[in-house]
């Protein structure tokens, strides 16, 4: 007697059957995929991981397999696939269903699920410890850690190293305050302060309130809101990515207000798809919608308000470069592009290939340092040669990423947040 063929893999948050069938196989995703580009290996690209991910189903591959995993951990996550494909492939969630069943099926080192936790636990969901660690980061910088640790050429000191390349001269961890509008009211919005945001980029946040209220946006204070969980999500760590989802979700409720405003593309693009990673919690999941169809990148709601308030001159050669999660995680093209062009003054040049990743990826430069290296050097030498002195985007990975990459370039190019450009103008009225 045979009973149930068991499941290839472990749990429901696997790789929908349904999303790999819409995959035709056309291979029109392949020009765009940074890790095709760099590898030119058929399983290092969408319609290869794809693949893979249908021979788990077909029971021919396990969800533990060494290769399984070192395909889809060598993937982006950048969903620049997902703007190529014509069938509508939505590549994000099958990538991300992928990882949180290998982070389920494989043994992990102990030092391993060590690091994964101190990230993932200790560090992001708590605000005042992730800004801790940013000022020892900085410090240790300083004095030249960095080389110490390569020089060791032991693993997790060279995953160090990289780090602090990573680290930002400096962190601003300043909380965000409520601020009325000024001029005519025309909304009243929360805004996320973020993990990486609200303790590295804190000057960011307090330029974003005071470019929404110059422009007639009220900011609202909301109480018990956490990281946004999308590094989680992209890592496969499902679970914890929920739990900080319900968290945002029950905070966000409290404040009645028009939209949720995010100036992390990447946190925006994984609060947009709160909806789907609560699908299947009969409690959670039409509020989880209902709070996903608020949210909006500060670069959208105020391309679509529109700015009431005519910012300042600004004499500077600029272009602008995409960040994945805005683009191909929320296909937002114009907006960002429409706000520069509002700054007058300001000379904006094109960017080749301003579509592309820039290496960040989350945590993609701390586990794939050699492939994140060569992806950012692509899009440093394209910077360079646009001619520009600003670069200008807005996500604090590709902050830190890009400025890395120029950094050691030798560039003196700057890159900096649109809203803080915005502010910037502002600020010369
Ligand atoms: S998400 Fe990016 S890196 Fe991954 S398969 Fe798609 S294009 Fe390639
Ligand atoms: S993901 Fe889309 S573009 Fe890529 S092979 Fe499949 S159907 Fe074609």
């Amino acid at each position: 007697m045979t009973g149930p063929v068991p499941l290839p893999y472990p749990n429901a948050d696997a790789p929908s059957q349904e999303l790999i069938a819409a995959c035709v196989h056309c291979g029109f995703c392949l020009p765009t995929c940074p890790t095709f580009a760099v590898l030119g290996v058929e399983m290092d690209s969408p319609r290869g991981r794809i693949r893979l991910m249908k021979t788990v189903w077909e029971h021919r591959l396990g969800a533990d397999a060494a290769g399984l995993d070192d395909h889809i951990s060598k993937c982006l996550d950048c969903r620049a696939c997902e703007t190529a494909c014509p069938s509508g492939v939505e590549y994000g969630k099958l990538v991300e269903g992928a990882r949180s069943q290998i982070v389920v099926a494989r043994p992990r080192s102990p030092l391993e699920r060590l690091l994964r936790t101190a990230a993932f636990e200790w560090l992001l969901p708590h605000r005042r410890a992730l800004g801790a660690f940013a000022k020892l980061s900085i410090a240790a910088k300083r004095l030249g850690m960095g080389a110490l640790l390569r020089a060791t050429r032991v693993g997790v000191a060279r995953r160090m190293a990289d780090l602090l390349d990573l680290v930002p001269d400096r962190a601003s961890a300043s909380p965000l305050r409520a601020m009325p509008a000024r001029g005519e009211p025309r909304g009243r919005v929360a805004m996320l302060q973020g993990c990486v945001m609200g303790s590295v980029f804190g000057e960011t946040n307090a330029a974003t309130v005071r470019v929404l209220a110059r422009n007639g946006v009220e900011i609202v204070d909301t109480i018990g809101q956490t990281c946004c969980g999308a590094l989680h999500a992209h890592a496969g760590e499902r679970p914890l990515a929920r739990d900080l989802a319900r968290r945002n979700i029950a905070a966000f409720e409290q404040a009645a207000v028009d939209a949720v405003v995010v100036n992390a593309a990447g946190c925006g693009a994984a609060m947009k798809e709160y909806g789907w990673l609560l699908k299947d919690d009969p409690k959670w999941s039409a509020r989880a919608s209902a709070f996903a169809a608020k949210v909006r990148d500060a670069t959208e709601f105020l391309g679509d308000l529109g700015i009431s308030e005519r910012p300042g001159n600004i004499r500077r050669k600029v272009t602008w470069d995409d960040p994945c999660h805005l683009l191909h995680g929320q296909k937002i093209r114009s907006q960002p592009r429409a706000l520069l062009a509002a700054i007058p003054g300001l000379q904006i040049v094109p960017l080749e290939e301003a579509d592309w990743c820039c290496g960040s990826a989350g945590t993609y430069n701390v586990t794939q340092p050699e492939l994140a290296r060569s992806i950012l050097e692509r899009k440093v030498a394209n910077i360079v040669r646009s001619g520009a002195d600003t670069v200008v985007t807005a996500n604090p990975g590709c902050l830190m990423q890009i400025q890395s990459g120029l950094r050691s370039a030798g560039s003196s190019v700057r890159v900096v947040h649109l809203l803080d450009l915005l502010d910037e103008a502002y600020g010369t009225n």
